[in-house]
Parts: C-alpha cells; structure tokens; sequence
C-alpha cells in the first residue's frame, strides 16, 4: 500500500471529509484503492500460509473441508490452526521449539 494512500486514511476527520467536491471524490478514490489492496494482500497472505502449511515439514496436515490444520504441530509447536493463528505466534513458537531441541541435542551430546 503506497505512502500516500496511507497518509489520507490516516488523515484527522476534519481533513478527509473537506467539503470541496473535488477533495471528497479525491479521498474516496483512495479508499476504494486501498480496500482493493487489503483484499489483494489478504489473498497473497492466503496463498502463502497454504504454501507455508504444505511445505513444513510435517506430514500431519488435515485441510479437505478448507481448514489448514497439522497434527504434528499441535504436539511439536502447540499450535495446530494455520489458517488462523497469527504469522508472528507460529514463527515464535517453531523458533523456540527448534532452540529448545538444540539445547537438548547440545546437553545429549555433552553427557556422551
Ligand atoms: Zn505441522
């Protein structure tokens, strides 16, 4: 979404909604630009949690009624909603799995 298309929804309420014509068609152009835009982003973010879900490494997915669930997650990670559960939760809780199974393979080693 560019710069200036997200000063103007940004904008004070006294600033958007001017009374000059010429300003309101001006602003709700750039409203209805940026609701195209979420659209197309939320259907970008769709494909890539759906890559992202086929793609992990696991082989516990479970999605033929359009849900993008894993098994495996649930019991590795803890979470098991692809479709849903924040990109941020699922980066965090994959990191500190894998620092927790290379703490654990680091502590194995050493007692060998
Ligand atoms: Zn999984």
């Amino acid at each position: 979404m560019g710069e200036i298309m997200i000063a103007v929804l940004k904008m004070p309420d006294e600033l958007f909604w001017c009374d000059n014509p010429i300003t309101r068609m001006q602003h709700n152009n750039i409203r209805k630009e940026a609701a195209e835009e979420i659209i197309r982003l939320s259907n970008e973010n769709a494909q890539l949690r759906k890559w992202m879900w086929l793609n992990h490494g696991h082989t516990g997915q479970y999605g033929d009624d359009g849900e993008m669930q894993c098994y495996e997650c649930e019991r590795q990670y803890g979470f098991y909603d692809w479709k849903r559960t924040p990109i941020d939760e699922i980066f965090n809780r994959i990191q500190t799995a894998n620092i927790a199974a290379l703490q654990h393979d680091i502590k194995f080693d050493r007692k060998k």
